[in-house]
This record gives C-alpha cells, sequence and structure tokens, in this order.
C-alpha cells in the first residue's frame, strides 16, 4: 500500500507543555487534503485510506478507479472491489473495470476510518482510490462541550493542593482562626488549568461571541466546542448554548482567566465567621482581638491578622484570600 502523507490540520494537538497550547484547531473553514491509496489486498486485510482516525462530520468524498490488469476484458474474473467505513456510513461495491466513479460526499461519525479491499484478490487486480477529506470541527474521541464538563477537573477544597510556602502560611492562619473558635469552611484552593480552560472559553463563547471553531485545543481536554448540524455545518446557536449551559453550572459571575492564583495554587476560598469577640493569635505571636463584622468577608481587622501569616485578602471576592491579594 501506498500513502501520500495525509495532512489533517486538526492532528496537530499533541501538546509539548502540560500547560495551556495556543494551537489553532483550524481557521473557521476547513480545508479538505486530497489522498490517494493504492489498493491491491484481499478484504481479509483491507487497505486504510484515511491515515488517521476521522472525528465526527468529517466530510469524505471518495473517487474509485478499479482494473483488472492482466484480464481486461473481465472474462474470466470477476472480482470486486468494497469500499466502505467503520461507521457504516459508505458502503459500495464496485465491479472490475468499471469507468472511474465519484461518490457523492458523506460525513463520517466520530473515530471512522475508511477501507478498500479486493473480494478474494488474486494479484492481478488495481484499485486507485482518491479521497478528499475535510477534517470535521473535532477531533476523534472528543465530547461535546456542555454541562457533563462541568464535574470533571473538580477544583480542590483542601489546602494540601495548595503550594509552599503559601499552603504552611494557609494552614497557619486557619489554625490561628480554629484555636480562637471561629468557623472556617474552605470552597476552593487549587483549580486544575483544565477546569480553568473549560470555564474560560465557555465564557467566552457564550458571553463574548468568541467563534467555537476559534478555540485553541488542549491536549488534555478531549472537549468539542463545535457542535454541528447534521449534514456536518457548524450550529452556532447549539455551540453557544452549549457553553452558556455550562457558565450556569459552573456559577460564574466573573470572566475567568486561564491563570489565577487559583490554577497555581496560590489562593483560596474560604468564608470565616464567629461569635462575639475572637481573640485571635496572629503571625507574630500577638493575641488581637477582632470584634463585628463576623465575618472574614468584610472584617478588615482580620485581613490585617491574614496579612501577619503573609495570606492576603482580596476585598472584592469574598471568600478569596491569596499569597498576594489578587
Ligand atoms: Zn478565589
Amino acid at each position: 500500500m501506498k500513502f501520500k502523507k495525509l495532512l489533517i490540520a486538526t492532528a496537530s494537538i499533541v501538546s509539548a507543555s502540560p500547560l495551556l497550547t495556543s494551537v489553532p484547531v483550524f481557521a473557521s473553514t476547513p480545508q479538505p487534503v486530497t489522498t490517494t491509496v493504492t489498493v491491491s489486498s484481499d478484504c481479509s486485510s483491507p487497505t486504510a485510506i484515511n491515515a488517521n482516525p476521522l472525528g465526527r462530520y468529517s466530510k469524505v468524498k471518495l473517487t474509485v478507479a478499479y482494473n483488472d490488469i492482466d484480464d481486461p476484458d473481465d472474462a474470466t474474473e470477476g472480482e470486486t472491489l468494497h469500499v466502505y467505513d467503520t461507521g457504516n456510513v459508505f458502503d459500495q461495491t464496485v465491479q472490475v473495470d468499471s469507468p472511474t466513479v465519484t461518490f457523492p460526499t458523506f460525513v463520517t461519525p466520530d473515530n471512522d476510518n475508511v477501507y478498500g479491499c479486493v473480494n478474494g484478490y488474486d494479484g492481478d487486480e488495481t484499485a486507485t482510490i482518491t479521497a478528499e477529506i475535510t477534517p470535521g470541527p473535532c477531533q476523534p474521541n472528543t465530547t461535546l462541550s456542555g454541562s457533563s464538563w462541568v464535574s470533571q477537573f473538580p477544583t480542590s477544597t483542601s489546602t494540601s493542593d495548595l503550594v509552599d510556602p503559601f499552603r504552611t502560611n494557609a494552614n497557619n492562619f486557619i489554625g490561628a482562626l480554629q484555636n480562637a473558635g471561629a468557623s472556617v469552611s474552605i470552597s476552593a484552593t487549587y483549580r486544575p488549568p483544565q477546569r480553568a480552560y473549560l470555564m474560560h472559553y465557555a465564557y467566552e463563547i457564550a458571553r463574548k461571541n468568541m467563534d467555537p471553531t476559534d478555540v485553541p485545543l488542549r491536549s488534555d481536554v478531549a472537549v468539542c466546542w463545535v457542535h454541528t448540524t447534521s449534514n456536518g455545518s457548524v450550529d452556532h446557536a447549539a455551540s453557544k448554548k452549549a457553553a452558556a449551559d455550562m457558565v450556569k453550572d459552573y456559577q460564574i459571575v466573573h470572566e475567568p482567566s486561564l491563570t489565577s492564583n487559583h490554577t497555581q495554587g496560590l489562593a483560596i476560598d474560604m468564608n470565616i465567621s464567629w461569635s462575639g469577640t475572637m481573640t485571635i493569635t496572629d503571625g507574630n505571636g500577638k493575641q488581637v482581638e477582632i470584634k463585628a463584622p463576623r465575618s472574614g468577608a468584610t472584617n478588615s481587622d482580620l485581613w490585617a491578622v491574614g496579612a501577619s501569616y503573609n495570606v492576603y485578602k482580596l476585598a472584592s471576592d469574598h471568600p478569596h484570600w491569596s499569597v498576594d491579594g489578587h
């Protein structure tokens, strides 16, 4: 079998870095790539026409020429050529020495492959299959965007996922709060960058009209942002709806950034409350009295105690404390 190199524009998602890759999937209109493969194999070992599995809604147009070299008048042999895809969208049998035929374009299911083979190959038949393949908007084996992603890559609520020395400082501050009788409820520490990526681009598509085909891929998040109609064209309304569902289920209020102190293990969201007057030991070993308001969100005396532990409050974000106040 002989392959021309099949370049699928969407195939280059392998990332050298575990962090965000900024490789665009493709421009808004994916371009068709043509490859020609010679098939001279029996159907016990079919010849692959595409080099890489195809993602859903790839478009394939096949042109087939099939000749029996030693027996051009087909007087004694009648082996047929079988051309088909694994998703059972395309399945054609071609008679030997028939005229070259171009079949109508078909749209693939996810993770599809196209094969050709000769039924009863005896060595003197040659088929040439030219495939014009337009990559679909999704990599193979991806899951469409939508609410199902929200439970993936969960945010930690444990200080053990923070990075030192901030981890130790946060633990010391929380320990002092608990010794002073405060109630501390942690809602977020480390946010995986994959989650930040999903949150960020869901917001961009849903709220800022980003074209879903322009979202860069991450090799470690098998999401497809582009929803499609049954004929394979981009369904912008469905893509935006799925992103909006994610924004809602993530409970996103402000535009999420791709990198933040949370994605670096340098921030903690926690609700802190107490009753009466709390006497707490600050980071310098000094006893400090904290009265009303009895909430970590609003009591700037407590913020000063946090700062003595190198845990700094972001005033505009009620539960948020970090390494630098951002
Ligand atoms: Zn936060």
